[in-house]
């Protein structure tokens, strides 16, 4: 059984990592365990973005520890960019074992609207399994229903469903049968 450890990044409400382990635990059939030390990101803020910068988080996440030891996928609050767009939902390196995903444009009231914990749960396991996704070798699916589809926008990530698709799930579940 494959291992994930979610590490939060800041502060970040635990009651959304939760039941998001449980999401990820059932879906990529592994152990998911949530760590209980906070991941300081402050070297990654840019101060004339007010943002911060996805790839140097992820470089960090890949000093001192093991890839062998498991999948690590890093939960953040704060904003997240890569210098050519303007966000990032969240960010992954191929085959290296290293994601990070943000709920900061996840929330109904970034856009002005009540909020829904139960849509931002739901948003947050799609954004999530598609950057781990990445960590399997996956790259952007063409079938808009499929979690691997690309969100450039929380429209699209409402569109997709929390599933893989079966060309999708094979490369991340290969044993399902
Ligand atoms: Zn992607
Ligand atoms: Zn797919």
């Amino acid at each position: 059984m494959s291992l994930i450890s979610l590490l939060p990044v800041g502060e970040i409400d635990r009651a959304l990592l939760v039941p998001l382990a449980e999401g990820l635990a059932q879906r990529l059939r592994a152990a998911c365990s949530i760590e209980s030390a906070a991941f300081s990101a402050d070297f990654a803020f840019n101060a004339a973005r007010r943002q911060y910068h996805s790839t140097e988080i992820l470089k960090k996440l890949l000093e001192g520890r093991a890839t062998d030891d498991g999948r690590v996928l890093a939960v953040t609050e704060l904003d997240l960019y890569i210098p050519v767009l303007t966000f990032v939902f969240g960010e992954a390196h191929l085959g290296n074992g290293r994601a990070i995903v943000s709920t900061h444009r996840l929330h109904q009231e970034f856009y002005g609207l009540p909020a829904h914990p139960a849509l931002l749960a739901e948003r947050l396991l799609k954004e999530s399994l598609h950057e781990l996704g990445h960590t399997y070798g996956l790259r952007h699916c063409a079938d808009y229903r499929c979690v691997m589809s690309s969100s450039n926008a929380v429209e699209r990530v409402d569109l997709k469903e929390a599933e893989f698709c079966p060309n999708c799930r094979m490369v991340v579940d290969p044993h399902r049968s």
